[in-house]
């Protein structure tokens, strides 16, 4: 339950700790600004800590950085997980950054002038609002994984950590991108493994003559298209599988590949070709979705899809960060997302409240509140 006895004020209330939450907390820091950036974890950039144990990256450390301190070390390298758990924990600290941990953000509301930001434990008051909760929130697991019986092991990408969390027996690992492969690999060495893609990705190589891929998309500019450019469009509704092709995983790690899967009884799995296979355990590579039902404000249109302009919502002050294609494909990924941080911090100095937020409660000395909550608007 919401208790609200103690109630704060700042001129911006940043969620999420992570890249992006971060990366905005730099410029509002430079901007000499009074904010806050709420993590729900007991560490910033927690989420890296969530993924399997030998995650490399597929951006060399060259790309890696948030704005003013480099990533450490060769820069032709790829780094691990835990490596930028580490260099995103030690730039809020050298940065002095205000990040409050294990604070879970309930509700944000807008009220008259301003956000309304509920915690179980606090309350604040905000001009503005920025949420950087992350393009990969809610794990996704298909309904058919309800059909397998019980004998089957089953876990989502996010609950893989290593081979030693899968069970001995033949494996199959569903998802066709970057994750389903990665695993798919690191499992081909102990045990049999099958892979189902529902959908092909365009597969790019990580290297070409020497540079890495993103040097190239550097250079060319392609990092840089917006979501609006026609090539944007184009790239946006494809994604790409970076360093591996089905090929290289059937022949260099034995790794079988199938269809999508479209049924499921028992131990038995069935694909769209009407093969069958008997699995001891399914990994789920299927991805996520977000969910923005926390957030009270008039930026979701009739579908619950959120409506936004580079981050900017029509709710005044009201800003994302983070999203996949915010506004370009480095939007969601650690070396690129400084430029739509930089950018929603040029608009969070540039606001001007229409009129002092109206308060949820008034704090009095103590700490304990005079007042009852005010009312969202209704829109
Ligand atoms: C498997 C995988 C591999 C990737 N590899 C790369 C790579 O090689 N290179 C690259 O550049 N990018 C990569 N990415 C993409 C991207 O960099 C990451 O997803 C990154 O974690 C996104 O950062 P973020 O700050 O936007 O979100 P997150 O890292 O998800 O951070 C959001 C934060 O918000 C917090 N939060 C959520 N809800 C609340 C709430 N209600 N209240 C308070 N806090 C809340 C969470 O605890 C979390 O810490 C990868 C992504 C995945 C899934």
């Amino acid at each position: 339950m919401t208790d609200n006895s103690i109630h704060q004020r700042r001129e911006v209330v940043v969620v999420g700790g992570g890249q992006a939450g971060l990366a905005i907390g730099y410029f509002l820091a430079e901007q000499g600004r009074d904010f806050t950036i709420l993590e729900a974890a007991q560490e910033p950039g927690a989420a890296w800590r969530e993924r399997w144990d030998s995650l490399k990256l597929f951006t060399p450390a060259r790309y890696d950085s948030l704005p003013g301190v480099a990533f450490p070390g060769d820069p032709d390298r790829y780094p691990l997980r835990d490596e930028v758990a580490a260099y995103l924990a030690d730039y809020a600290r050298h940065f002095e950054l205000p990040v409050e941990l294990n604070s879970r953000v309930n509700t944000i509301r807008r009220v008259e002038g301003g956000y309304v930001i509920e915690l179980d434990d606090r309350t604040y008051d905000a001009d503005q609002a920025v949420v950087a909760t992350g393009p990969f929130q809610v794990a996704f697991v298909p309904p058919i994984a309800e059909q397998l019986g019980e004998g089957v092991v089953q876990m989502h990408s996010t609950a893989y950590r290593s081979p030693q969390s899968v069970p001995e027996g033949r494996v199959l690992v569903v998802g066709g991108g970057n994750t389903g492969f990665q695993i798919a690999e690191e499992l081909s060495a102990s045990r049999e493994v099958h892979l189902s893609i529902g959908s092909r990705q365009t597969p790019l190589p990580q290297r070409i003559l020497g540079r890495d891929l993103f040097w190239y998309l550097e250079a060319t500019g392609l990092i840089r298209k917006t979501v609006e450019s026609r090539i944007g469009r184009r790239m946006s509704g494809r994604d790409t599988l970076i360093g591996s092709t089905p090929r290289r995983l059937r022949r260099g790690h034995g790794v079988e590949l199938h269809g999508r899967v479209v049924g499921a009884t028992g131990s038995g799995v069935r694909f769209a070709d009407d093969s069958q296979l008997d699995v001891a355990s399914v990994i789920w590579a299927t991805g996520f979705h977000t969910d923005h039902c926390w957030i009270d404000a008039p930026v979701f249109d009739q579908g619950g899809r959120l409506e936004h302009e580079r981050g900017v919502t029509a709710s005044p002050g009201l800003y994302f960060l983070g999203l996949t294609w915010q506004h370009t494909r480095g939007s969601a990924l650690l070396g690129w997302v400084k430029d739509d941080a930089a950018y929603i911090a040029a608009k969070v100095a540039a606001f001007r409240p229409s009129k002092a937020p109206e308060r949820a409660r008034p704090t009095m000395n103590d700490g304990t509140s005079a007042a009852p909550a005010a009312a969202s608007t209704s829109n």
